[in-house]
């Protein structure tokens, strides 16, 4: 069965002690080694599950904590107590593990055998405790976790560790990821600023300026001849308007698009850089604001933001990884408008050109218009409707001693009717629980107008990314109250200050 990562891994460890004897331990190297293959064997799990051998001391803890850490393979350990393994035991192991942790609350059977059931079976399925008395340790170090409970066979139990891998996935790719911004931000906005030097300590990604300068030379570079072929390929792919064609009025638009396009992706390269931002205030001799060309990057699975928004660039990014090899995509996206028909409500989203085309299962159109804002050439770009179903929304906001998550669980619908005037992709959705209550939320989080929409993922992989990167998040759900909500966010501000010391 193949997997979406193919170079991870994710470690099954399990915990025993000395005590037991040969016989007992030997059952628990062949019970762990099954549940670890059923994780493996499981669609839901998204990396091969290795196990390791039984830890029975708190050295050889220790030690496997220490190679998780060094092993850039390993996405992050799954811990299990099969038997009762003294914690103070894994004191110094969780004390040094920095790789993201799941606590598999689980045992090797489903039923009790009532009517056999002997001292022997007792003393070797204990989990129900072995596993409280390490719960205790986690909880007094205060190692982050996921707790998750259930046999392997349940594919609830798959499908939470399975969102959690994901998340590791996200986590991982956070830490190698070069973010390349042409040009600062947008003038005078202020929820796309932010603390460069701590997203580098809090997601290890590495986030700096190129001049706008640095694209229009490598616009410059690109040979006619790759143009030529690129264009040829949006032909298979879009339905490319008639005046963009080949021998259409506005053709060399469509070639300084796919110049973009390339420009865009051989300097990407050459920095190492997996996500990007551009300035639409900010273009240099760049002829067109790159729509077409960024648009086509985030299907390719860059993380982007516009006006200089690295923070929603860093989410993108990150939800491309943690979505890979899931049905729907992930984009930025920007709440833009509303229908506030009472009871209908609903939010129009889009940017002003660059919505992932991974949204939508439907052939695009490759459309040109004018922009109206930015005093440049008409840009062109992908036109569509995303795919309706469930999707999430996650903003970052830079709230001065943190960073925030806010996610809202959304249903992407139908427009309900057709919009042939409105020439940018964009997504129609209703929030959950309903709209009012979801904007009072939004608004009272303070959260961004840009977000990433993900079609692939839901709340859980992003609530797991947080507790990894131990970040705060607000999730607005179908149980969200805006009495708890705004309790929730005045509750947080103090927790998150105490918890990062006095
Ligand atoms: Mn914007």
């Amino acid at each position: 069965m193949s997997k979406a990562y193919p170079e991870h891994e994710i470690w099954f460890l399990t915990g025993s002690q000395d005590l037991y004897g040969e016989e007992t331990l030997a059952q628990v190297a062949a019970q762990s080694q099954e549940i670890a293959r059923a994780l493996d064997a499981s669609a839901d799990v998204p990396a091969k599950v290795v196990w390791k051998p039984v830890l029975k001391d708190s050295e050889s803890i220790r030690r496997a904590a220490l190679e998780a850490n060094a092993d850039d393979a390993c996405l992050g350990v799954i811990v299990w107590m099969h038997t009762f393994s003294p914690a103070k035991m894994w004191i110094a192991g969780l004390d040094a593990l920095r790789t993201p942790m799941l606590h598999l609350h689980t045992q090797a059977n489903v039923e009790l055998p009532w009517s056999t059931i002997d001292m022997d079976f007792m003393n070797l399925n204990q989990a129900a405790h072995g596993d409280r008395e390490f719960a205790y340790i986690a909880t007094r170090l205060a190692s982050p976790r996921k707790t998750v409970v259930g046999h392997v066979s349940n594919p609830a139990v798959t499908a939470r560790v399975g969102a959690w891998a994901r998340a590791c996935a996200g986590w991982s790719a956070t830490h190698e990821l070069r973010l390349a911004r042409f040009g600062d931000n947008m003038r005078n906005v202020a929820v796309t600023e932010g603390d460069k030097t701590e997203a580098e300590l809090r997601f290890g990604v590495s986030v700096n300026t190129w001049g706008v300068n640095d694209l229009v030379a490598a616009v410059e570079d690109v040979a006619d001849d790759d143009v030529t072929a690129l264009v040829a390929q949006y032909e298979e792919l879009y339905d490319v308007a008639p005046e963009l064609r080949r021998g259409g009025d506005r053709h060399e638009s469509l070639r300084y698009g796919a110049r973009q396009e390339i420009a865009l992706e051989t300097l990407l390269t050459s920095l190492g850089a997996k996500a990007f931002t551009t300035n639409f205030e900010d273009l240099g001799a760049l002829r067109q604001l790159p729509g077409l060309a960024v648009q086509r990057l985030m299907a390719k699975g860059y993380g982007f933001g516009a006006e200089g928004d690295w923070k929603t660039a860093i989410l993108v990014r990150a939800a491309k990884v943690m979505g890979q090899g899931l049905p729907g995509g992930a984009s930025l996206m920007e709440d833009y408008t509303y229908d506030l028909t009472p009871g209908a409500e609903l939010i129009l989203g889009a940017h002003m050109l660059e919505i992932c085309p991974t949204l939508t299962t439907s052939r695009p159109r490759l459309e040109i218009h004018p922009l109206g804002i930015g005093g440049k050439e008409d840009p062109v770009r992908l036109v569509f409707d995303t795919d309706p179903g469930e999707a999430v929304v996650v903003a970052m906001s830079d709230m001065r001693d943190r960073f925030r998550l806010t996610v809202n669980a959304v249903d992407v619908v139908a427009p309900p009717q057709p919009l042939p005037k409105l020439p940018v992709a964009r997504a129609v959705w209703r929030p959950r629980p309903d709209f009012a209550t979801s904007a009072e939320a939004w608004l009272t989080a303070g959260a961004a107008h840009h977000t990433v929409m993900s079609t692939a993922l839901d709340v859980e992989v992003f609530a797991d990314f947080a507790q990894i990167a131990r970040t705060e998040l607000l999730v607005i759900d179908e149980s969200t109250t805006t009495r708890d909500f705004a309790r929730e966010v005045r509750w947080n501000q103090a927790f998150y200050r105490l918890a990062q010391g006095l």
